[in-house]
């Protein structure tokens, strides 16, 4: 079984869907397919999300009608037979209607998220109808079906695969699957999703459960680059990364990948695709357990970042003193993205802000504690790193008139990170572009 996941710009025209639906049965080779939302869809339906709990009434109605034309025109260009284009029109409706009731109802977290979900389950409809008109036989899985997180929110990866099994095995000798992306149930059984980004976990969650022979990503890109390209003019596509590479890049912010999607295919040891649907022949990126070859490879950054200095004299010749500090963010459930220390304060990055208030008060029990915002972590990933000639040197050469804030080094051989303030970003990915990769 292969696994091939086509992003909003893969489906978000209706002769990309054709495209796709060319790929996905080119080589007759049994596919589970999955699919995005079509691309601006997710952001509309957040959007519309937002007014309701800000009760603008008439700025959701706005946004859903605008949606509404969209879909309606995209349904006029895809669907050229009658039978395919009426049920279109007819689900597509239905989708709506209930966009529109939502309007009528106060948002509660789980409406949110039932909102957020038409998204792909419009977009997977549509794609099946198309396959429908155009003769090729396939099974509309629905993803609310198996893709399920745990009490903790967490994709549960053993229950996937058993529920998956038993839907597969329901559609005998059939080769050809259709699912959709970033949305499955939680442990209450509520429609949920996997976070922005997230049909890439689903891909890779599907593959681990299946045993697939290889997951794709097919995006609107070549690959993995060197280097971020909405931020840097010149930047390459890296021929190969190895699952633990490419897993700090996703998680220090390359948008290609969701941050956590690499681990279930790393567990199964199944290689993650890189592909662009626009260039199908170019030859993207390959992520698999080999690394390929040594040194720097790319650099990825992450906004949005808020800095906490801790400071006390007590931790002067202390033991526990850190373990009482990491205790306030685990109450708080807030993942610690870097760390340093010198012989009288810690400083930690975290990448949200919802506890940082309690966080502050628990922690000025015990020190003094000062909060910087708008930081960037910026992540220079690769193989080895630390044995590779005079890295930090070239580094520190290439971005010297950069205010770095935070410099962590040493905590895997394939990350040197770094704190900045969020406006020099795009200065420092341009020197380091400039300084490390020569371009
Ligand atoms: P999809 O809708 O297919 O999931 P995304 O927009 O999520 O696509 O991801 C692809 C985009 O990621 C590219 O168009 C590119 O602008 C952006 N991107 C950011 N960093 C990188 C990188 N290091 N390599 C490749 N693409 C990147
Ligand atoms: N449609 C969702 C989003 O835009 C999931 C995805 O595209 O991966 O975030
Ligand atoms: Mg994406």
């Amino acid at each position: 079984m292969r696994v091939m996941k086509f992003g909003g710009t893969s489906v978000g025209k209706p002769e990309r869907m054709h495209q796709v639906s060319q790929l996905i049965t080119r080589e007759g080779v049994p596919t589970i397919v999955v699919l995005s939302a079509l691309s601006g869809t997710t952001n509309a339906l957040v959007e519309i999300s937002n007014c309701l709990a800000t009760q603008n009434k008439k700025g959701a109605t706005e946004k859903i009608d605008q949606l509404e034309k969209h879909y309606a025109q995209f349904i006029n260009d895809l669907l050229k037979k009658e039978a395919p284009k009426n049920k279109g029109e007819e689900l597509i409706k239905e989708h709506f209607e209930f966009l529109r009731i939502t309007q009528r109802i106060s948002l509660s977290d789980a409406l949110n998220k039932d909102i957020l979900a038409q998204g792909e389950l419009m977009s997977t409809k549509l794609f099946s109808l198309y396959l429908e008109q155009e003769n090729i036989e396939h099974v509309l899985i629905p993803a609310l079906d198996f893709m399920c997180l745990d009490a903790n929110d967490e994709p549960d990866l053993s229950l996937i695969a058993e529920k998956i099994k038993g839907v597969l095995a329901a559609h005998g000798t059939k080769k050809l699957f259709i699912t959709q992306g970033y949305i499955c149930r939680n442990a209450k059984g509520e429609v949920d999703n996997l976070k922005r980004g997230g049909s890439d976990y689903t891909a890779s969650l599907v593959a681990a459960a299946v045993k697939a022979s290889v997951c794709e990503i097919w995006t609107d890109i070549d690959g993995m680059h060197n280097n971020d390209p909405r931020v840097v003019d010149k930047t390459v596509a890296i021929e190969q990364l190895s699952f633990d590479e490419a897993a700090e890049l996703a998680y220090f912010g390359a948008k290609i990948l969701h941050p956590t999607c690499i681990w279930p295919a790393q567990q199964e040891n199944i290689p993650v695709r890189l592909l662009n649907t626009m260039q199908p022949e170019a030859a993207g990126t390959v992520i698999k357990k080999e690394a390929g070859s040594t040194g720097v490879k790319a650099v990825a950054a992450k906004d949005q970042i808020t800095a906490v200095k801790i400071k006390s004299t007590r931790m002067l010749l202390a033991y526990g003193f850190l373990r009482k500090i990491f205790e306030v963010f685990e109450k708080y459930k807030t993942p610690i993205d870097m760390i340093t220390t010198s012989e009288v304060a810690v400083s930690v990055t975290i990448d949200t802000d919802i506890h940082l208030s309690e966080i502050i008060a628990e922690l000025n029990n015990i020190a003094s504690v000062e909060v910087e915002k708008d930081q960037t972590i910026v992540s220079i990933v690769g193989n080895e790193i630390a044995k590779t000639d005079a890295v930090l040197n070239k580094l520190f050469a290439a971005i010297n008139e950069i205010p770095v804030t935070m410099v962590s080094y040493g905590g895997s051989p394939h990350n040197i990170s770094l704190l900045i303030p969020s406006s020099f970003k795009t200065k420092t990915l341009q020197l380091i572009n400039k300084g490390l990769f020569h371009l």
